[in-house]
């Protein structure tokens, strides 16, 4: 049976009042195309009968595939249940055998088990039930003629589980040219994603086999290539374009989907035996908080300084009080000094600055808001860039680790 197209009906009053927030399709999607399964609609319906029979209807005359979110937890008015069956053509009967396996879970956490519980053990006549190891209601999979339709508990702590450990699992054994997905994922920091785009839509011109995503974050952009035919031929097609926008951004890709920009620094310290500080005016201590995310960054990160107020840059970091008075705390002598400042107060090999004017007040003709100076000391190496980010206040402090932590891995790749 081909399921390589499906459709998600999230059931949910909740949902549609903006109660809760549907994370359940998204889940869905993610899992669903790791196996190469696209999928091509969502809708979110409430909680009636009519609403969810008739939606389920119209996708199964589009898709072989449906898969519904909700709606399954224990009512006397089981309009879930009954809707998917009428949809289907499918009826329901009760397996006694869950039912008493539901039953001793109740029993063993002293809970009483009444009658409206029942419901819960109302399984498809022809399909199959996926137990729910967080969970009474159990995932049902009716199997209809050329069809599949799928019906998953709410509580994303149920879905989850079930979805990866059974039905992916039962879905690539009715559709075995469901496989997973051969991908290579790129980070990128330090260029726009639009940028990045024009380049490797060039790259990717008549590769009909290859599909590309970009996925831009504050400060950084994920490029996920997807081989969608995995042949001999397509796959080395595959590997050739992946190659030449690795080399082709080079300078910019920090790891792969698992990297983080932190993970990154702290991998290159940890490999030269070096340490780290940091000096942090606008970030108020950013920064550290990211490095110090990583676990073992205690090999490599000694600590910060966050010196907000003229007089800490003058005290703690040794800034100049006439460099201050002359070029003003957001400058770029002062970024220097303060990277030097930190790297010999700490006594460590490495020290980063960053002074910024991070809004929304404060901002000048000359100094606007989102003007950031960025500093790094290092051995045998010193190096400040200047940069006007846009956004606001958080965007600016954001941004300006990101950019910190990137000014700093290229100084450590050099
Ligand atoms: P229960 O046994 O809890 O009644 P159920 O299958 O009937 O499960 P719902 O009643 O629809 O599920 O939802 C239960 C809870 O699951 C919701 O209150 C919400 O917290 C969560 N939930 C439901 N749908 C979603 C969704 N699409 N995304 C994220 N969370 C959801």
């Amino acid at each position: 049976m081909d399921l390589s197209v499906a459709e998600i009906i999230v059931i949910g009053n909740e949902i549609l009042s903006g109660k809760r927030t549907d994370t359940n399709s998204a889940f869905l999607g993610r899992a669903f195309s790791r196996v190469g399964i696209t999928v091509d609609r969502k809708v979110t319906v409430p909680d009636t009968h009519e609403g969810i029979r008739n939606t389920v209807k119209d996708a199964l005359e589009r898709v072989s595939l449906v898969v519904t979110s909700g709606g399954l937890g224990p009512t006397i008015d089981d309009i879930t249940r009954e809707a998917l069956a009428e949809a289907s053509g499918i009826a329901l009967h009760t397996d006694e055998d869950y039912l008493a396996e539901v039953k001793r879970k109740f029993e063993s956490r002293g809970i009483t088990f009444s009658e409206n519980n029942r419901s819960v053990a109302l399984v498809p006549d022809r399909g199959t039930f996926f137990r729910n190891p967080n969970g009474s209601a159990p995932g049902l999979l009716f199997r209809g003629d050329g069809f599949v339709l799928v019906a998953l508990p709410g509580p994303p702590q149920e879905l989850e589980p079930i979805v990866e450990e059974s039905l992916i699992p039962h879905l690539r054994e009715l559709d075995p040219s469901l496989q997973p997905r051969i991908k290579r994922v790129f980070r990128l920091v330090g260029l726009g994603e639009s940028n990045i785009d024009l380049e490797v839509r060039e790259m990717v011109k008549g590769e009909d086999a290859i599909e590309v995503a970009s996925m831009p974050h504050l400060g950084w952009v994920e490029v996920t290539f997807s081989l969608l035919e995995p042949d001999d031929d397509h796959r080395k097609r595959f590997d050739a374009v992946c190659d030449r926008f690795a080399e082709r951004f080079s300078g910019e890709i920090f790891g792969d989907g698992d990297t983080t920009l932190e993970g990154r620094v702290g991998e290159l310290l940890k490999g030269r035996g070096e340490t780290l500080a940091t000096a942090e005016s606008c970030t108020g201590g950013l920064i550290g908080g990211r490095i110090t995310a990583v676990a073992g960054s205690s090999d490599y990160f000694l600590g910060s300084i966050v010196a907000y107020s003229n007089d800490v840059k003058i005290n703690a970091l040794s800034v100049p009080l006439d460099t201050l008075e002359k070029h003003g705390a957001v400058s770029e002598p002062v970024a220097a000094a303060m990277a030097r400042g930190v790297r010999d107060a700490l006594g460590t090999d490495w020290g980063v600055s960053v002074t910024g004017v991070a809004g929304p007040g404060g901002g000048t003709d000359q100094k606007p808001v989102g003007l950031v100076y960025i500093g790094v000391a290092g051995p045998s190496v010193e190096q400040v860039e200047q940069h006007q980010f846009i956004g606001d206040r958080r965007g600016v402090r954001e941004r300006s680790v990101i950019a910190s932590l990137n000014l700093l891995r290229k100084c450590l790749c050099r």
